[in-house]
């Protein structure tokens, strides 16, 4: 292909681009497919001749879309959204088309600096204090494994890395039992062990954690001679949007000298508002390490995740290798490969530099208050209707239902309601019942399309009801 061509495809693909995005409300959420039939229709074998871009782009209509769930579908209600605001998206374009490897300040000077001020930017529309820096991952299973690696280093002496860990002690790291498996999977990857992974039970409306659990958990394993290593704490758990009382935790990792995380994935951006950041995250500036993912709620194109650290050292001083091919010379520069797992790095600061310009930080706002106000308003609808129970309470724009009926009615109701199509919901579980999840976080999404979901969820309901 050479370059006029590819001129040519691209204004195709862009146009094609925006239509998909006005015509979405016609589709499916969720894929209609079975398993394999996609891969049924791909020859078995590479072909060896070239073939046309338009041939091409005529199998990805006929077969590709077919089997592709929307996630940017303005009635996409399941897990959290995956946000992708356009100028997000003309921002990777541009990034995607330049194809830097941004892992050294002197491999792109730009995307390091740009990056160092988006971080700046963003720990101000948070809230945080100054002296709070940070980096850009993929993803919060990354930022939450670069945490546990270096509570499990500092806790270890800065050992860990060289010795390795058959001469330590059991290293302890501690949550409540609300928080993502990304954290089990960041324990068992550094080593830790899924029984070092201590959860603590939870209370209150916001389902936190008990910290009179914590700490006595935390002395139990000091008298049987383990070694506590750090606490993760959550704002916006993934099953119900559970909330940890940051201050009460933090108090305790103080008074046992204990590395703090915070896993604020999804509801980071929501705190970009003072009074939900008032009402959620007093004290969060206390926090070694806190990630948050743009690419979730706030609108940046996946992938998109802010580590924000109180202080870089320590992660430094766990993930830092600097072989002789990678030194470089001159003025006193930041390397932010050095501060994460992968080497090679994504210019991923420039699509939150599009975004916020434009948008601004209160248009940005106001889609939130939406969504969280319309989540509550959907609530109390169900509520409305009859043997409809709500299992938990919106939490920022996330609660759960039961319909009437067993487990596997819940289930049954999640299936019919997205093989329906006009609205994607998923399940979850919690007090060992099956809960529908519900949150509102699309883009796109209005009042008409959060208010639509009571009547398909009601219409659908009563139709597998008769059936059965
Ligand atoms: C989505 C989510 C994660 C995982 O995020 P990735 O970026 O996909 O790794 C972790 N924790 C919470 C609370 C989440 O919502």
């Amino acid at each position: 292909m050479n370059w006029d061509e590819f001129a040519q495809w691209g204004s195709r693909i862009s146009d094609w681009s925006a239509d998909y995005h006005k015509t979405l409300r016609d589709r499916p959420v969720r894929a209609q497919t079975s398993p394999g039939e996609i891969a049924a229709q791909l020859p078995k074998t590479p072909p060896e001749d070239a073939e046309a871009m338009d041939t091409i782009l005529a199998d990805f209509e006929d077969i590709v879309m077919p089997g592709m769930t929307h996630w940017q579908h303005p009635r996409f209600f399941a897990y959290f959204p995956a946000n992708a605001a356009p100028p997000s998206m003309l921002a990777e374009m541009l990034v995607t088309t330049i194809a830097a490897q941004c892992m050294l300040w002197q491999t792109s000077p730009a995307a390091t600096e740009v990056e160092t001020v988006m971080v700046d930017w963003l720990g101000q529309a948070l809230g945080l204090p100054e002296g709070f820096t940070g980096v850009i991952q993929d993803s919060a299973s990354s930022a939450t494994l670069s945490a546990v690696l270096t509570m499990r280093e500092r806790a270890t002496g800065y050992c860990g890395n060289r010795d390795g860990l058959s001469g330590t002690g059991q290293l302890r790291i501690y949550c409540s039992d609300q928080v993502h498996s990304s954290i089990d999977r960041a324990c068992w990857v550094a080593g830790i062990g899924q029984a070092n992974l201590v959860k603590i039970g939870t209370r209150g409306a916001r389902h936190a954690m008990d910290t009179a659990a914590l700490k006595e958990a935390i002395a139990a394993d000091r008298a049987a001679g383990h070694i506590p290593a750090g606490i993760i704490a959550i704002t916006g758990g993934t099953g119900v949007g559970a909330c940890d009382v940051l201050g009460a935790i933090l108090a305790v990792a103080k008074e046992e000298d204990l590395y703090t995380h915070l896993d604020a994935a999804w509801a980071g951006a929501a705190m970009i508002c003072p009074e939900i950041r008032q009402d959620f995250w007093a004290d969060v500036d206390g926090f070694d390490s806190i990630v948050f993912n743009p690419h979730k709620w706030l609108g940046a194109q996946f992938d998109c995740s802010v580590q924000f650290l109180k202080d870089p050292n320590p992660q430094l001083n766990t993930l830092k290798i600097e072989p002789e091919y990678l030194k470089t010379t001159g003025a006193k520069v930041t390397n932010y490969s050095e501060w994460t797992i992968p080497l090679g790095r994504r210019f991923r600061a420039l699509k939150i530099w599009f975004l916020i310009r434009s948008y601004g930080l209160e248009g940005l706002r106001s889609r939130i208050r939406n969504h969280i106000q319309w989540s509550r308003e959907l609530c109390n609808a169900l509520r409305e209707l009859p043997g409809f129970e709500i299992v938990t309470e919106p939490i920022l724009s996330l609660f759960s239902f039961r319909c009437p009926g067993s487990d596997d009615d819940q289930q049954r109701l999640v299936d019919a309601l997205n093989e329906d199509g006009r609205i994607y919901l998923t399940q979850g579980a919690f007090s060992g019942r099956k809960i529908i999840r519900f949150q509102v976080g699309q883009f796109d999404t209005t009042r008409e399309d959060v208010m639509l979901a009571r009547h398909v969820i009601e219409e659908v309901w009563e139709k597998i009801s008769r059936g059965s």
